[in-house]
């Protein structure tokens, strides 16, 4: 049968997902294909979802968003990474920082050598080797060229979709208000043919993408994909999500901090922080997690916390039949790194460039597909290192997380770390050496031994170049304005 060219493209969902990829496709195919949104306004978006990684920075540029404009319109701070509070032990905290730690060299990388100082004496935190970090710590925050700082945001979710919704609506993306009650499947192939809305119309596509968050409505409830489910190793499976006034000024990123049975995020915007406790219910319940949320905010309630439930793992295939998923409808892993609304920008891009225009052939489905599972269970793997490489033993949730068996691949790197100093990545996944490194250490993962080649520089050197570079670092940081005086100068513009 001759493939049938892509014309139009339906979005179902206008959540942080679908005005994202109408943005991404509206941009890049104006004038070839067609793009159609259809959010109902009896369905709202789950309202969480705040806090980025630098990789969004990228999809902005690419679409020539420019940052000072979201910036002021979804009342944004900057984000320079996540402060991990009580993770390795009650007590302990670390920062894991969007930025390089140390320098690379080509012999080894820089935990290696800052390993060999400790043995030295040097009690240096690994953290005070990375500007971002030590910038973060001391709440400063500038874009410029020395230090250039790895960044992201923390914005409002619902003014983030509206700025997306008027910008994707200038490149011609015609949105359509409805709820849809029933997708029309083609008896021969299988494919989505259209979506009928509740006031009787259809709409037809060539290719859909199913952004209806936790729901699904096309992948899951019409094309009946299939979940993958992570629970076992991801048992977090609810969260309480309040926001509040400030009770100072706003920090240039993420706190998580941990409590008996999950943990909590704050997000400080210009305005306002976002809140939430995430918990495992199978180990807590309403109770637990409502008090220990209220005892542990600092500004002033806004409105009572909302529950919201979800299970984690992934779509067994993200693009099925002519049905892409993004967004929650293709899964959920854990808001602890802020990787879902990358996860829906990676997608937009990979399908930017696997775009079926011509017609979707099977062996770019599948490969899409193979790209997307490699993505997910690499980031899944860097989540779960984060419960699992714990000391707590303090209730039964730590003592699950800590004990559980987990994937592979991740416990093969943990050994390797733990017993070498090595640290592999692939190519193309997200968390690369200084994110794994940083979490292990700073859980208190320390590598037995650093590579041998560190002991060609003379042990006088290397206490000389990790004096000189944290030096340097803290020099760096101390020409950076608060991080609040930057947001008042860049949105002046
Ligand atoms: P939703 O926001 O749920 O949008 C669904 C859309 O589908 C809505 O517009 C709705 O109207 C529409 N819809 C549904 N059914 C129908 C129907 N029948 N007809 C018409 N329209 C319909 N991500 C991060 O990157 N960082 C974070 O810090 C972060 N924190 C999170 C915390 C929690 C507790 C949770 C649960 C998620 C978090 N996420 C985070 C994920 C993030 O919120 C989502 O990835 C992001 O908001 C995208 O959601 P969505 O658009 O897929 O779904």
């Amino acid at each position: 049968m001759p493939m049938q060219p892509v014309k139009h493209v339906v979005i179902v969902g206008g959540g942080t997902a679908g005005w994202l990829v109408a943005a991404g496709v509206g941009k890049m195919y104006q004038g070839r294909v067609r793009v159609t949104l259809i959010e109902s306004d009896d369905i709202p978006t789950v309202g969480v979802g705040e806090a980025t990684i630098p990789t969004m920075t990228a999809y902005h540029k690419l679409l020539e968003i420019p940052e000072a404009e979201v910036l002021k319109a979804t009342h944004a701070t900057f984000k320079l990474g996540i402060n991990f509070k009580n993770w390795g032990e009650i007590g302990e905290d670390y920062m894991h920082a969007f930025g390089q730690v140390g320098r690379v060299f080509w012999a080894g990388e820089f935990q290696h050598f800052w390993r060999r100082g400790r043995e030295l004496g040097l009690n240096v935190s690994f953290g005070d080797f990375c500007l971002e970090s030590v910038a973060a710590k001391r709440g400063v925050f500038a874009i410029t060229e020395n230090p250039a700082l790895n960044y992201a945001f923390h914005l409002d979710a619902g003014l983030y979709a509206l700025y997306l919704r008027n910008f994707s609506e200038a490149l011609g993306v015609v949105r359509h208000e409805g709820k849809v009650e029933h997708v029309e499947l083609d008896p021969n192939t299988g494919d989505i043919l259209g979506v009928r809305l509740a006031r009787g119309e259809t709409i037809n596509g060539d290719l859909f993408i199913d952004c209806s968050g936790f729901r699904a409505l096309l992948s899951e409830g019409a094309l009946k994909t299939g979940y993958e489910n992570w629970q076992h190793w991801l048992p977090c499976d609810s969260a309480l999500a309040v926001q509040t006034g400030r009770s100072g000024p706003a920090v240039p990123y993420t706190k998580a901090t941990a409590h008996g049975s999950g943990w909590q995020w704050q997000i400080p915007l210009q305005n306002r922080v976002g809140n939430g406790l995430v918990y495992a219910s199978q180990f807590a319940d309403r109770e637990w997690a409502d008090m220990t949320l209220r005892e542990n905010l600092s500004g002033p309630l806004r409105g009572e916390p909302r529950l919201i439930e979800f299970v984690t793992g992934r779509r067994k295939l993200i693009w099925n039949k002519n049905c892409i998923a993004m967004g929650l409808a293709s899964g959920f892993l854990e808001p602890l790194e802020s990787t879902s609304i990358h996860m829906v920008t990676s997608a937009v891009i990979r399908l930017l460039r696997l775009f079926p225009l011509r017609g979707i052939q099977p062996v770019v489905v599948k490969e899409f597909n193979r790209q997307s599972k490699e993505e997910a269970e690499g980031i899944r793997d860097f989540i779960i290192l984060h419960y699992h490489a714990t000391r707590r033993d303090d209730t039964p949730f730590w003592n699950y997380v800590r004990t559980m068996p987990v994937p592979d691949t991740l416990q093969h790197r943990i050994e390797m770390f733990r017993e070498s100093g090595m640290i592999y990545v692939g190519g193309d996944e997200l968390f690369r050496h200084n994110g794994w490194s940083q979490v292990m250490i700073g859980q208190g993962v320390i590598p037995k031994i650093y590579q041998p080649i560190v002991d060609n520089m003379p042990d006088k050197e290397i206490i000389e170049y990790l004096n000189g570079f944290k030096n340097h670092v803290a020099k760096s940081v101390s020409t950076l304005p608060p991080h609040e005086q930057f947001i008042k100068r860049y949105c002046a513009f």
